[in-house]
């Protein structure tokens, strides 16, 4: 009798003390009342941008839609018209896109992209009525990569390697490829 009673007062214990604390959960879509994202957080992939040059750091190798797994990638590369006197990438993506709705957000273009170019954003709120909106273009992935850098203080994980700013050596720029250029009087 008396362990019961014990039992019904701890119990109730608990449930008083459940009843006045805040809230853990959230009220979904009140942006105002949603729980802040970590920094570690992986939403969708985005392309980051180079602040110093004013371009993108994707040089559109291709490594990342080569080892995509559901095949959602897709770029182009072309010659970079701000190579040499303003940027050290010989090429430059021209085009990408990422079929969001196909993506599993692994992060495998993240971890084999060798130009800090792809980070995996905060976004994650994409859903369309369309079957094929969600396939992001060059200007969506880089204006999300931005809104991602901005968000979270983002810096390259190795500047001196991607920083696109051309290094001035003895005898002209340096190419970033291991090449000098002389720059025209
Ligand atoms: S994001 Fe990285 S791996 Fe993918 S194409 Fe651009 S530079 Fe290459
Ligand atoms: S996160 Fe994974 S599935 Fe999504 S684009 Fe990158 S490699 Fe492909």
């Amino acid at each position: 009798m008396i362990g019961g009673i014990i039992g019904f007062v701890g119990g109730l214990a608990v449930t008083l003390k459940s009843a006045w604390r805040e809230p853990v959960t959230a009220e979904y879509p009140e942006s105002e009342k949603r729980l802040n994202l970590e920094d570690r957080y992986m939403g969708f992939p985005a392309l980051t941008w180079d602040g110093d040059v004013g371009e993108p750091y994707c040089t559109g190798c291709m490594v990342c839609v080569r080892e995509c797994p559901t095949q959602c990638m897709s770029a182009e590369m072309k010659d970079n018209p701000l190579y040499p006197l303003k940027s050290r990438r010989r090429k430059i993506i021209d085009s990408f896109e990422i079929n969001l709705a196909r993506c599993i957000l692994c992060g495998i273009c993240v971890d084999v992209c060798s130009f800090d170019a792809i980070e995996m954003s905060h976004e994650h709120e994409l859903s369309k009525y369309e079957r094929n909106a969600n396939r992001a273009d060059l200007p969506s992935l880089i204006s999300m990569g931005r809104d991602y850098q901005k968000k979270i203080g983002w810096n390259p994980r190795n500047p001196e390697k991607n920083n696109g700013l051309p290094q001035v050596e003895e005898g002209g720029l340096d190419s970033g490829a291991g090449e000098a250029v002389e720059v025209e009087e």
